[in-house]
C-alpha cells in the first residue's frame, strides 16, 4: 500500500514515561507491544485496519523485538493463528471487523474457546455497529456468550483502552480463555494521550524460538472428543469463576459515585462518553466527568460479576441499563442476577431506549429524561428539554429551507477502473435485458447505486458467485456475479469458483482486478502488482504485471476465461455480451483489469510534485466538454457517474438546459471519451494535454 505510517511507527518505539498522542486504535497497537505479544495477525476492515497496517509497515522494528506479524487472507486464518497459544505460553493478538469477520472466524474460535489457552490471546474487534457502520447490524456479544469467551468493551479513553489491553492478556491467562475486545467506530478514532511503557520483547518469539513441541503431550488441549466434553464443563466450572475473580480483584469495571444515590446507571464501557455528554446536556453532570447519578461502567460486558451488580444496585429505587443493540443480553443477565439475589428496585433498559440501532447523544438524552422523570421528578431537566427542542427546531428549519434533499449515495472514486465495467454492463443490458446481478463486498458495490443500479443481492465477502448458484437454474437469463480480487482471495475462490466448477454451474463471473483490497485501505493481496511494475504511464495498468488470478483459475479448470482492460468500454461490452450469450455451458470468467485509482494517485502525486519542483516537464491528461456542441441531455453523466463530470449553466442564453462539464479533479482516465464512443453519444468530449513546466518547443508549438 502506498499510504505511509512513518509517524505512527515512530510512536510505537516510545519507552517508559513518554507520552503517546493519537487515535484509540493506534494506542491498542502500542499496548500490544507493551504487553509482550509474540505474534499478531488479522484481516483488515474499518475501524481496525490501522492496527494491522501499522504493524505490517513496522516490520523492521518488530523483527528487532522478535514479534511475528501476519496479514492473513481472511479472519478464519487469523483466528486459527491463535492456536499457537493453546500449548505455549506465548501471547497472541488478532484483529478484524466484526460481525462479518467474526462470522468467518467462527469455526476456529469455537475450537480455540473449547481447548482454552495457556498464553494470553486477545481478539480486537472493530464493532461496526450504528452510525457509520457498513455491515449487517449485529453484535459480537452473541459470540462471547455462545463460546464462553470474555468480552471487553473499554471506556473510550486512551489510558483505559491501553490498560484493558494489558489486563485482557492477564485475564485470558488467569482463566485460560480467549478474550475479545470490542471497539466501536468512535472508540477507534477517539484521540487522546497516555503515558507509555517500554515494549517487552516476548519470551517466546522469532528470536527466542521453541525447541520443539511440548515435552508432555496433553490430549486435553485438542478440541476433539472425548476432551471436548470435559472442556465444555471446564468452561463453566473453572474458567468462568476464575475470570470473575480476576475482574473483581483488578477492578476492571468502574463505579462512579453520584449524589442521587437512589438511582443508578449501568452502561457498556464503550457508551460512557456519549452518556456523559447526555448527562451534561441534562444538567446532571459537569464537563470534568462528575455525575449526579451513580454510574457503573462495564469495561467487561461478559462475564458480569454478580456481586458487583448486586452491590451497585442494592438500596436503589431504580437502575437503568444502557446497552446498544438487540437483544438486550446484559439487561437480561442483570435482571436474573438481581432476581436471584432478591435485590429490590425497578430495572429499566429497553423500555426507556430504542431496541435497535445507535445510542447517539440525542437518543440518550431522551431515554435518560424518561428514566429520571419517573424516579426523581424533583430534578430539573429543563436544560435537556430545551436542547432537544433546539435540535428539533434546527432540523425543521433546515427541512423548510431546503425541501426534500436528493439522495447522495456513495460512489466510485474519480477515475476508478470499476466504473467503466458498469458502464459497459449498462450498455449491454439495453441490448439483451437486465440480468440478476449478485454483488460482493468491495468498492464495486457502488455499482448498485445510481447511475448504474445493478445489483440484486449481497451475501458477504467473496460470496457473490456462490449466491448466484440458486438463481442460475431458475433463470432464463444467465446471472452475473461481481467479485473483487480482495473477495476472490478472501473466500470467493473456494466458496464461489470451486463450488461452481464442482456443480457445473453456468454463470458469469466478473472479477475486478484492481490490484489491492481497496475498500479496506488498499492492502496488498497475493496478486498485487510487484513493486517495480507500478510506475506505469496513464492508460496502462500495473495489475497486468501479475497473472496469479488467471493462472489459478486455469489451474482449477476454468475454460472460458478472458482478461479485459476496463477502460476500453467497447471491448469490455463486447466480451461481456459474449459471455452472456455464449453457447458454452460452464463458468465464464471475465478478469476486468485496471489498477485502483486511489492507490495509483497516492503513488503518482508525490512523484509528480517532485518532478514539478525540480522544474521538469510534466504532461497531464484531462478531458473536457465543448459547451457549444453539448446538447444538455446528460446521457454521458447517466453512463458514468464520475464526480468530476458534472453540469454548469448553459452559456447560450437561448438554451436553458445546463451543459455537461469536466471540473478540475479529472484524472484523465479516458472513460468519458470511451463512453461517448461506445454508446455513440455525441462529439462534445475532447482530450487535452496540460503541459506543466513547458519547454521552449512546447511554447513554440502552442503559439503555432
Ligand atoms: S478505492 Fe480504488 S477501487 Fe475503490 S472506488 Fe476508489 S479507485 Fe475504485
Ligand atoms: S476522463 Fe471523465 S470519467 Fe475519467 S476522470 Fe475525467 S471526467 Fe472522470
Amino acid at each position: 500500500m502506498e499510504r505511509q505510517f512513518t509517524k505512527e511507527i515512530e510512536s510505537l518505539r516510545l519507552g517508559d514515561g513518554a507520552t503517546f498522542h493519537g487515535e484509540g486504535i493506534l494506542a491498542v497497537t502500542k499496548a500490544l507491544l507493551q504487553s509482550g505479544v509474540s505474534y499478531v495477525g488479522g484481516y483488515q476492515g474499518a475501524p481496525v485496519s490501522h492496527l494491522l497496517d501499522v504493524m505490517v509497515q513496522a516490520k523492521d522494528y518488530l523483527d528487532e523485538l522478535g514479534v511475528h506479524v501476519e496479514a492473513c487472507t481472511n479472519e478464519a486464518s487469523a483466528a486459527a493463528m491463535l492456536g499457537a497459544s493453546i500449548n505455549y505460553p506465548a501471547r497472541g493478538a488478532v484483529t478484524w471487523k466484526s460481525i462479518v469477520g467474526t462470522n468467518v472466524a467462527a469455526d476456529a474460535l469455537s475450537y480455540l474457546a473449547s481447548a482454552g489457552v495457556m498464553g494470553g490471546t486477545l481478539i480486537v474487534l472493530g464493532e461496526d455497529y450504528g452510525e457509520g457502520g457498513v455491515v449487517a447490524q449485529e453484535r459480537s456479544h452473541a459470540y462471547a456468550l455462545k463460546s464462553l469467551m470474555w468480552l471487553l468493551d473499554p471506556r473510550p479513553s486512551l489510558p483505559k483502552i491501553v490498560e484493558m489491553v494489558e489486563r485482557g492478556f492477564e485475564l485470558s491467562e488467569a482463566s485460560n480463555t480467549p478474550v475479545m475486545m470490542e471497539l466501536r467506530i468512535r472508540a477507534c478514532h477517539v484521540r487522546g494521550s497516555f503515558v507509555t511503557k517500554s515494549n517487552r520483547a516476548p519470551a517466546i518469539s522469532k528470536r527466542e524460538q521453541l525447541d520443539g513441541p511440548p515435552k508432555e503431550f496433553i490430549y486435553d488441549r485438542l478440541a476433539h472428543p472425548p476432551a471436548t466434553f470435559r472442556q465444555e464443563k471446564l468452561k463453566n466450572d473453572v474458567r468462568l469463576p476464575a475470570a470473575r475473580k480476576f475482574i473483581a480483584e483488578h477492578q476492571l469495571n468502574e463505579a462512579f459515585p453520584g449524589e442521587e444515590k437512589a438511582l443508578g446507571i449501568v452502561v457498556q464501557g464503550g457508551l460512557y462518553n456519549g452518556l456523559m455528554l447526555a448527562l451534561q446536556k441534562l444538567g446532571l453532570a459537569d464537563v470534568f466527568g462528575a455525575t449526579k447519578v451513580p454510574i457503573l461502567a462495564l469495561n467487561v460486558v461478559y462475564p458480569l460479576v454478580p456481586e458487583e451488580i448486586t452491590r451497585f444496585c442494592a438500596g436503589k429505587k431504580a437502575v437503568l441499563v444502557l446497552e446498544e443493540g438487540q437483544p438486550e443480553f446484559i439487561e437480561q443477565e442483570i435482571a436474573t442476577i438481581l432476581r436471584r439475589a432478591e435485590v429490590p428496585g425497578k430495572l429499566h433498559g429497553k423500555d426507556c431506549m430504542h431496541m435497535a440501532g445507535d445510542y447517539n447523544v440525542e437518543a440518550l438524552v431522551r431515554g435518560l429524561s424518561k428514566f429520571v422523570a419517573q424516579h426523581a421528578p424533583y430534578l430539573d431537566l429543563s436544560r435537556g428539554a430545551a436542547w432537544l427542542n433546539a435540535a428539533q427546531e434546527t432540523r425543521q428549519k433546515a427541512d423548510s429551507l431546503l425541501g426534500p434533499l436528493p439522495m447522495r449515495p456513495p460512489t466510485f472514486c474519480t477515475g476508478c477502473p470499476e466504473r467503466p465495467v458498469f458502464s459497459a454492463m449498462k450498455l449491454v443490458a439495453q441490448d439483451i435485458g437486465r440480468p440478476h446481478v449478485s454483488m460482493d463486498v468491495g468498492c464495486h458495490c457502488f455499482g448498485s447505486f445510481e447511475p448504474f443500479s445493478q445489483g440484486n443481492t449481497l451475501l458477504g465477502y467473496g460470496m457473490s458467485l456462490a449466491s448466484a448458484a440458486g438463481v442460475s437454474p431458475m433463470s432464463s437469463r444467465r446471472p452475473v456475479a461481481i467479485m473483487g480480487d480482495g473477495g476472490f482471495w478472501h473466500n470467493g475462490l473456494l466458496s464461489g469458483v470451486a463450488s461452481n466448477l464442482l456443480n457445473k454451474g453456468d454463470g458469469v463471473l466478473v472479477i475486478m482486478k484492481n490490484g489491492y483490497a481497496s475498500a479496506t485501505g488498499t492492502q496488498e493481496l497475493l496478486s498485487s502488482p510487484p513493486e517495480d511494475a507500478r510506475m506505469v504511464a496513464v492508460g496502462q495498468s500495473a495489475t497486468g504485471a501479475d497473472r496469479t488470478i488467471e493462472n489459478t483459475l486455469s489451474g482449477l479448470g476454468v475454460q472460458w476465461l478472458r482478461t479485459v482492460n476496463n477502460y476500453k468500454v467497447g471491448e469490455v461490452a463486447k466480451v461481456y455480451k459474449e459471455a452472456m450469450q455464449s453457447d458454452y455451458k460452464g463458468l465464464k470468467v471475465i478478469v476486468a483489469e485496471g489498477e485502483c485509482q486511489l492507490e495509483r494517485q497516492r503513488r503518482l502525486k508525490p512523484a509528480v510534485s517532485k518532478k514539478l519542483a525540480q522544474g521538469q516537464r510534466h504532461v497531464r491528461v484531462k478531458y473536457g466538454v465543448d459547451e457549444d456542441t453539448c446538447t444538455g441531455d446528460h446521457s454521458c453523466i447517466r453512463l458514468s457517474g464520475c464526480p468530476t463530470l458534472t453540469v454548469k449553466d448553459n452559456p447560450d442564453p437561448l438554451r436553458l438546459d445546463p451543459v455537461a462539464t469536466v471540473i478540475d479533479g479529472c484524472v484523465g482516465c479516458g472513460l468519458c471519451g470511451e463512453n461517448s464512443h461506445a454508446a455513440v453519444l455525441c462529439p462534445s468530449f475532447y482530450r487535452a494535454e496540460v503541459v506543466q513546466n513547458p519547454t521552449l518547443l512546447d511554447r513554440l508549438a502552442a503559439k503555432l
